[in-house]
C-alpha cells in the first residue's frame, strides 16, 4: 500500500491497526555500461511495494537520492552530503511521528547509504534521550539492506559466483531488468569481471574503476534472474518485517 495512494482518513484509519511504515531508499548514480542509473533506488522501490502488499504495510514515497559522492565522477550521478541526508531522514520521520508512526523500516538499495542512514538513527534517538525531549514517542528505526538476507545471498551466489561483484552487481541489475523490462541495455564489459577495490572520493573512484563496475560482471544480468530475486527478497523482508514491527 503506498502512502502517495491513500487519503488522510485512510492513513488514520491504518494507524487504528499498525504503526510500521517501511522507506525505501536508494540512490541515483552511475551502474557500470548497462546498469541504469536509478538501480539502488529502482530495486529498493519494488521490493518495498512487494513487501507492503505481502505485510498489508504502507509504503513511504521512495528516497531516491543518496549519500554518492563517490560516483561524481559519472554523468547522471547525484548525491546528497551526509549531513544534508542526515538532515532529510530525520524531517521524513519527525513528520510521520507527529501523527502516531512509530516503527520506520528503512528498505535500502545502495551500501553507501549505510554509515549515514545509521548516524541518522542516532540524531533521532539522540533527540529522545537528550532530557528536555524525553516526553517525546519512543520510537525505533531499522535498516535493512535488501541484498542481505540469506535468501538472497544463496542465490546470488548461485547464480553469479565470484562475478557478482559488490558495485553494479548482476543481481541489481537483474532486479531493474525485471521491473522495467524495455529499458535493458547491453554494453561491451571489458574485462567481463571488474577489478576489486576500495576508493575515496569520485576521482579516486573514476581512476581505479573507469568503467564504474566493482568486481561484478552485470553482463551476466537476465529479467528473469530478476524476478527470482526479487521473489526471494520480498518473502525474506516480509518475514523480517512482519516480526520486527509486532514486537
Ligand atoms: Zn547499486
Amino acid at each position: 500500500m503506498q502512502l502517495q495512494l491513500q487519503t488522510w482518513q485512510e492513513v488514520e484509519a491504518y494507524l487504528q491497526t499498525s504503526r510500521g511504515i517501511i522507506l525505501p531508499i536508494g540512490s541515483t548514480e552511475q551502474h557500470g555500461p548497462n546498469g541504469l542509473i536509478g538501480t539502488d533506488a529502482i530495486c529498493a522501490e519494488v521490493i518495498a511495494r512487494g513487501v507492503g502488499e505481502a505485510a498489508a504495510a504502507l509504503v513511504a514515497p521512495t528516497i531516491t537520492v543518496g549519500m554518492a559522492q563517490h560516483h561524481l565522477g559519472f554523468a547522471g550521478s547525484m548525491t546528497l552530503r551526509p549531513s544534508t541526508l542526515i538532515a532529510v531522514l530525520k524531517d521524513m520521520v519527525e513528520s510521520l511521528v507527529r501523527h502516531g508512526f512509530e516503527r520506520f523500516y528503512f528498505l535500502n538499495g545502495h551500501g553507501g547509504n549505510i554509515a549515514t542512514l545509521t548516524a541518522a538513527f542516532s540524531e533521532i534517538y539522540a533527540t529522545r534521550s537528550l532530557g528536555a525531549a524525553s516526553n517525546l514517542p519512543s520510537i525505533k528505526c531499522r535498516l535493512k539492506n535488501w541484498w542481505q538476507n540469506q535468501e538472497v545471498h544463496d542465490l546470488a551466489k548461485g547464480l553469479y559466483g565470484n562475478a557478482e561483484g559488490s558495485h553494479a552487481t548482476p543481481s541489481e541489475v537483474s532486479v531493474t531488468q525485471f521491473a522495467y523490462p524495455e529499458a535493458i541495455k547491453s554494453a561491451l564489459l571489458e574485462p567481463p569481471v571488474a577489478p576489486w577495490g576500495d576508493f575515496a572520493d569520485a576521482a579516486d573512484y573514476r581512476r581505479k574503476f573507469p568503467d564504474g563496475r566493482i568486481g561484478s560482471n552485470p553482463g551476466l544480468a537476465t529479467p528473469e534472474a530478476g524476478r527470482r530475486l526479487y521473489d526471494a527478497a520480498v518473502a525474506a523482508i516480509t518475514k523480517d518485517y512482519r516480526s520486527w514491527v509486532h514486537a
